[in-house]
Formats: C-alpha cells, structure tokens, sequence
C-alpha cells in the first residue's frame, strides 16, 4: 500500500494545512519578540492576542482567562501543582480517578512527597466515575479535584457537569484534563462548571509543544517557573508565538467545522467497527458504553488474538495502538483496563482505534479488510 492508513489520531494528529499556512509568516518574517514596543514586536504580540481569543471561544472562556503552556503536561502541572501550591491554607487532601494520563497521576503522586494525599476513585467496568463517589471521598481538607473530561486509551467521557455541581457545593476547585475533548466533543467550561482546564495542541490538528490552560478568573495558581512577566507571569520565558499562532488558529477551525468533524468521525469509527463485527462477529467486543464515549475513539477486543501481534503484522498498513505493553515474557495490562476489571485475555487482545477529521471511507474499508484478515490469521 502506497500511504500508510493513520488510525490513531488519540496519539496525535496531523497539522493541519490551514494551521500551517497561518504559521508560515511567523516563522518566515514576523520574528519579533512580542514584549518589544517596535512594530514587528507589536506584530507578534498581537497575534498572540488574537490566537487567545480563539482558545477561549473554543470552550467558551474569556480571553485572559487562558494561559498558553508548552503542552497539555505542562498545563496539568500548573493546574495542580500551582493551585495546590497557592492554597496552601485549602488543605492537604487530592482527588482524582483510577483513569488519569500519567500526565495526571504522576503529579498527583509527586504532591504526595510534599505531604499531600490523593484520594483515587475507582470507576466502573466502562471507565465510568460515579458522581456519588466523589462526594463521599471529599474531606474537609480536601481542596482540589481533577478528573478527565475523557479518557486517552478508551474514549470514556466523565460526569464533569455532575462532578462540578459536587465541587461547588463543597467549595473545592475542579480541574479537568481536556486534552482529548477538546474539539471533539461540546467543551464549554460555563456549562461543565469547571475552574481550570487543560487544551493539548496536538491532539486537535495543531503542532506539538503548545498547550493551554483555562484559569477560571478568581483561581489563584503558583508560577512553576520564575521570570519576567509574560503570561502575566503564570508562565513567564518569551511566547512560543508560531506555536501560539498555530493553536489558535487550530481552535478556530475546530469550533468552525466542529460538526462536520465529529459526525465524520463517529461515522467512520461505527463503520468501521460494523464492518468488523460483520466479519468477525462474536469475536469483536467493545470495552466500553458507546454512549459515554469520545465519537472517534473504539476500545475493541479481538478474541484468541494478541493485541501487540496483531498490531505488529498490520503495522505496515496500518498504525493503531494497544492497551497493553509487550515485555520480553509478559504482557502488562495499561492501567485504565486495569481500573475498569477487563479480564486479562480480552485486555491483551484490545486495541485502540481512533479516527479523526481525514478519516475517510475508503481507508475505512480497506481496514476493515486487512484488519479482518489478520485477526483471522493470527486466531488459527
Ligand atoms: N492528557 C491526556 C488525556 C492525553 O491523552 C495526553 C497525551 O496523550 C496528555 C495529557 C499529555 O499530552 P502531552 O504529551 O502533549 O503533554
């Protein structure tokens, strides 16, 4: 096959063309540095302007309620982190899901070494958080929540709206990791309920290495990092502006073409698991409720087949990725399939497919048969 067919825009997406072209002057003229008063500094630090104004429009923020960071890592540290680190007087006490990024988790267990606990609720066997459980975990020492919007591997989206009503009654800001959402699903930070979320570039069409995070106005967060005043000093260091540019613009087109993308993707990830289950029949098992579920993203178990073969013998046509890492003599199960109590056999044999906006029916079929035809191979 000539092009390899991408089926796993979750990792990361491709820039998208528009995007590019919106950069290109940044990075070809327009290189002045956005605190200099001169005209090619004030260039730049208007484009800067602008791009927040279209970060915030995409989830309904405003403009200076948005702090651009390097990558949507970068934006859950500053989220936990710096609120935890500048409400001190909140307490000691963190609650998350069993579900979290390691970009999540592994915040929350360095907080522990600074004397904080962290609290992990488990979910149910689709990856659900139940809104009832985050009541009973809070404490009166509890100060911060923070629980994704959906889930990386599995496509599982969470009760925010449900969980954020719980936060307030309780007066405990609520982060959540939005760095899958984000144009793919509704993501209005008015109506989920939120105070801070975080805004991955890569996984909607921009380049790697930008992100944002929304600070909902009257949040108090620490500066992780010391310098001059950029970003009102939240994240100072001179402005990543052809990124930023490229973020924005990225934000634009994603609230532009939200539902001629989404309805995209949810018609070719059903196509393709229609076409799959038509062929495969009982062999094929979704992990999760289709319902609470990103529209592009498909956790599917193969019976008698092992997830990293299959992977490794389409690979050459086909890029997606597995729920489990292979080691020399063992398979070990992603903790998400862990949380939600996947039997071992289904978790190693789960694959994540996931489309996106270039998704098309033609490399939908085409799929369906070479993913067919190996499944088949490998479970002689
Ligand atoms: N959070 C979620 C839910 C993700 O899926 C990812 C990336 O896969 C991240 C955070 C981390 O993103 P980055 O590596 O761009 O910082």
């Amino acid at each position: 096959m000539e092009k390899p067919i991408y089926l796993d825009y979750n990792a990361t997406t491709p820039v998208d063309q528009e995007v590019a072209n919106e950069m290109l002057p940044f990075i070809q003229n327009y290189f002045g540095n956005p605190s200099s008063s001169y005209t090619i500094g004030r260039t730049s630090k208007e484009a800067i302007n602008k791009a927040r104004k279209q970060v915030a429009s995409i989830i309904n923020a405003k403009p200076e309620e948005i702090v651009f960071t390097s990558c949507a890592t970068e934006s859950n540290n500053l989220a936990i982190q710096g609120f935890l680190l500048a409400n001190r007087d909140r307490g000691k006490h963190i609650i998350t899901s069993a579900v979290e990024h390691p970009a999540v988790t592994e915040v929350c267990k360095y907080m522990t070494t600074l004397g904080y606990e962290v609290t992990y609720l488990q979910v149910d066997t689709f990856g659900r958080v139940n809104p009832t459980d985050v009541e009973k975990a809070i404490r009166p020492d509890t100060a911060l929540i923070t629980i994704m919007q959906a889930n990386n591997e599995v496509g599982t989206i969470q009760p925010i709206s449900e969980i954020a009503t719980i936060a307030k009654k309780n007066n405990i800001t609520f982060h959540t990791d939005a760095s899958q959402s984000v144009g793919k699903i509704e993501t209005d930070v008015t109506m989920l309920g939120v105070d801070l979320l975080t805004i991955a570039g890569h996984k909607l069409y921009a380049p790697k290495g930008i992100g944002a995070l929304y600070i909902k106005q009257g949040t108090i967060i620490e500066n992780l990092f010391h310098g001059a005043s950029q970003e009102k000093a939240i994240r100072p260091g001179t402005e990543n502006v052809i990124h930023i540019v490229g973020l924005g613009k990225a934000c634009e087109i994603a609230q532009r073409d939200f539902d001629k993308n989404s309805q995209n993707m949810l018609l070719m990830r059903d196509s393709l698991l229609n076409g799959l289950k038509n062929n495969l029949g009982e062999q094929v098992t979704v992990n999760v409720s289709l319902k609470n579920c990103l529209p592009n993203t498909l956790s599917v178990a193969f019976d008698k087949v092992e997830a990293h073969a299959l992977a490794s013998v389409i690979s050459k046509d086909i890029f997606i990725s597995t729920g489990s890492a292979c080691h020399a003599d063992s398979i070990e199960i992603s903790s998400v399939l862990k949380a939600m109590n996947i039997d071992i056999k289904k978790a190693a044999g789960t694959v994540r497919i996931s489309t996106g906006k270039y998704t098309t029916t033609e490399e939908i079929d085409t799929a369906i048969s070479i993913i067919t035809d190996a499944v088949k191979k490998l479970s002689l």
